[in-house]
């Protein structure tokens, strides 16, 4: 793929009218008066003039060290490829994992990095070879922005799985050009169409963004496990992909526990449509579980001793850890294999399956409780995410960033 990214020149000649050809800017943005009102006239013709000329600066917001705070970047958005599509970046959400990568905290970061992976943008310009998107349209960018597209995951839509080397959406080797590739926290981006997924219409913008990875990492379990009605899911964390798993498994009519530490949330479980809270550190309602679940699914962004989880399994349950991605604490090999159980881990989705989640979320007007913020106010979002105090997504309006804004202590 990324061969097919650079089968034409960066740095076009900008009069070759083969060129001019090649990208259909502007047509349709008149066509798509709901859409278009967005995108004020004037940045349109910004972004119109500024690409088709090779790679073009675009305004973001990000680290420059895993101890810095984050704040105002020029960078550079690569000239469009054929298959690429040029997104005006309307919101992002603020993902734990941004703050993981940008504080370094899963290995080294490269810097500067611009974190974001839950981005919904509108189509500004398209390469001459793009098919799904035309000027106008809604468009939605998830972790992923490149695999190898020939190897055996990816030829099964598991994008996620390829088996050499996804290529995420930021703080990953850029398969496209020199360095690494930067996030959603910034006003335009390019991505190759096949890792955009399209928006429908009357989604609820904003509320939508996180489910690019919330929705996935959480949906794409309980697809895979096939969680049926009527049985017995647990959620565990919640949080950002905790909330969002609850409404689905709700959605398929599963009988949903929520598992939490923070007693506040209880209300909020039965509220998202749990039958029951039940705090983890409850070790006699712990021990009342035991054997009754189908399946977990983990959300928790931390390691933590999951023996006692595991215990709450019945017969060929599996506990599938999406959100700790670093080594497990407390397994005991006993407790598993005395009921067949499995411990399971599972990553985002597939790009197919990204569009299935935001399709049947907006089919069943499924949609992320959102804070929206102001993008000179994400340090101090990232504080609040740590410290557990969002209900349940930061989302940044990227039109602040359009304003030049300065970061607010
Ligand atoms: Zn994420
Ligand atoms: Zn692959």
């Amino acid at each position: 793929m990324s061969e097919r990214l650079n089968d034409e020149p960066q740095h076009p000649k900008p009069a070759l009218p083969t060129r001019r050809d090649a990208l259909m800017i502007g047509a349709g943005l008149l066509a798509a008066p709901l859409v278009a009102s967005v995108v004020p006239a004037a940045y349109a013709a910004e972004a119109r003039a500024s690409v088709g000329n090779g790679p073009f600066p675009a305004h973001a917001y990000g680290a420059t060290s895993a101890t810095s705070t984050l704040g105002p970047l020029q960078i550079e958005r690569r000239a469009l490829a054929p298959n690429d599509v040029l997104l005006d970046v309307l919101y992002c959400g603020v993902c734990h994992s941004d703050i993981h990568t940008v504080r370094g905290e899963w290995g080294p970061t490269p810097y500067p990095c611009v974190p974001g992976h839950e981005i919904i943008g509108q189509v500004q310009a398209v390469g001459k070879a793009v098919t799904k998107f035309k000027v106008g349209d809604i468009g939605g960018v998830g972790c992923l922005v490149n695999s190898c597209s020939t190897c055996e995951s990816c030829l099964a839509d598991l994008e996620q799985y390829c088996l050499n080397g996804f290529t995420l959406t930021y703080a990953s080797p850029d398969s496209s050009k020199a360095g690494h590739t930067l996030g959603g926290y910034s006003d335009k981006i390019v991505v190759t169409e096949h890792f955009v997924i399209r928006i429908p219409p009357g989604a609820d913008l904003p509320a939508t963004a996180p489910l690019l990875c919330a929705g996935i990492t959480t949906f794409s379990p309980m697809q895979h496990w096939k969680l049926a009605a009527g049985q017995r899911v647990g959620v565990v964390g919640l949080g950002g992909l905790g909330h969002v798993a609850v409404k689905l498994a709700v959605a398929r009519k599963a009988d949903v526990t929520v598992f939490t530490t923070s007693p506040g949330k209880v209300p909020d479980a039965k509220r998202l449509g749990a039958r029951e809270a039940v705090l983890s550190t409850d070790t006699a309602a712990m021990k009342e579980l035991a054997t009754k679940f189908d399946l977990l699914i983990s959300t928790v962004p931390e390691a933590f001793p999951m023996q006692p989880f595991i215990n709450l399994l019945k017969l060929d349950g599996t506990l599938v850890n999406v959100g700790a991605m670093n080594p497990l604490e407390d397994v005991h090999g006993l407790g598993l294999a005395r009921t067949r159980r499995s411990l399971a881990g599972s990553i985002i989705g597939g790009i197919a399956e990204t569009q299935e989640v935001i399709d049947y979320c907006t089919t069943r007007n499924i949609k992320a409780d959102i804070e929206l913020i102001r993008i000179e106010d994400v340090n101090g979002a990232y504080e609040r995410v740590v410290n557990k105090d969002v209900r349940y997504r930061f989302v940044i309006d990227m039109a602040s960033l359009k304003d030049g804004s300065q970061p607010r202590s």
